[in-house]
């Protein structure tokens, strides 16, 4: 990534994807601004896992293409030709996107505080001393700093996603990817999940967030995209989007979660 804070953080256009003969994404253009929070809705089925790892080069995209912070992850143009870019580059700019899992996927047999200092000593050879420093702040910062040393089966569902946030948020992410973050959660432990993330969105972090967290998408979303079988069918702030859908798709699928 150029580092270069301007500028769209994430551009993407015409991407298709399929899986065989399955086209999951069928022409997805979308732009996130910088401190953006998008809300991506849409049913079971419908592409956003996809297009959430198109952008962080889990998947390559078939056709169109992905800029975050103005490049390609996987490869750069050179002299008006795609090159494929070297595997240490393409891992420096997927350490700036930190990806949220539904599942939590920490590491069980680590502490909450080794879990949060792992990548940036492995990937960016950050002294033991520097990554706790950061690790212990950002583990307060969700609410954790008592748990720095306690394995994550002792931990409540809600605690281990608050873990897995300041997790990627230790890489120092210039954008941040949640693929339906409280919805392996009970109830009870949803709305402290949220409440983290929506004080990272009042920090300035642009995000691109997965859920069927209304409420959620509708106060702290600045855009509401509504994506159906692998399109955008629907995109502009919340209260338009769920609150005064003009699509019928959408209006059917926000009866069945709202
Ligand atoms: P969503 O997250 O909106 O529920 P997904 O992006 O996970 O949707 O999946 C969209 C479609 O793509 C589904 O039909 C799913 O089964 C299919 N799919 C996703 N990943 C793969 C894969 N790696 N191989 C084959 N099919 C896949
Ligand atoms: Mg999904």
């Amino acid at each position: 990534m150029s580092g270069a804070a301007t500028g769209p953080v994430i551009q993407a256009q015409d991407v298709h994807k399929s899986f065989g003969s399955l086209e999951v994404l069928k022409g997805i253009d979308l732009t996130v601004d910088r401190g953006e929070v998008v809300c991506l809705l849409g049913a079971s089925g419908s592409g956003k896992s996809t297009f959430l790892r198109c952008v962080n080069h889990l998947e390559t995209v078939d056709r169109g293409f992905i800029l975050v912070d103005g490049q390609l992850i996987g490869s750069d143009l050179v002299q008006g030709r795609l090159q494929q870019a070297r595997p240490p580059v393409v891992a420096e700019r997927k350490s700036r996107i930190g990806m949220v899992f539904q599942q939590f996927n920490l590491f069980g047999h680590m502490t909450v505080l080794e879990n949060v200092i792992l990548a940036p000593m492995r990937v960016k050879k950050e002294s033991r001393a520097v990554a706790v420093e950061r690790g212990v702040r950002l583990l307060e910062r969700v609410g954790l700093g008592a748990k720095r040393d306690s394995y994550p089966s002792h931990l409540s569902g809600g605690q281990q996603q608050r873990v897995a946030i300041a997790r990627a948020l230790a890489m120092e992410p210039t954008l941040m990817l949640f693929d339906e973050p409280t919805s392996a959660l009970d109830p009870e432990l949803v709305g402290e999940v949220l409440d983290v993330m929506r004080d990272l969105a009042a920090s300035g972090m642009t995000m691109v967030v997965v859920t069927h967290e209304m409420g959620f998408a509708r106060h702290v979303a600045s855009t509401a995209v509504f994506l159906s079988e692998g399109r955008i069918i629907e995109q502009g702030p919340p209260e338009k989007v769920i609150g005064a859908p003009t699509h019928e798709r959408t209006r059917s699928f926000l009866g069945k979660v709202l």
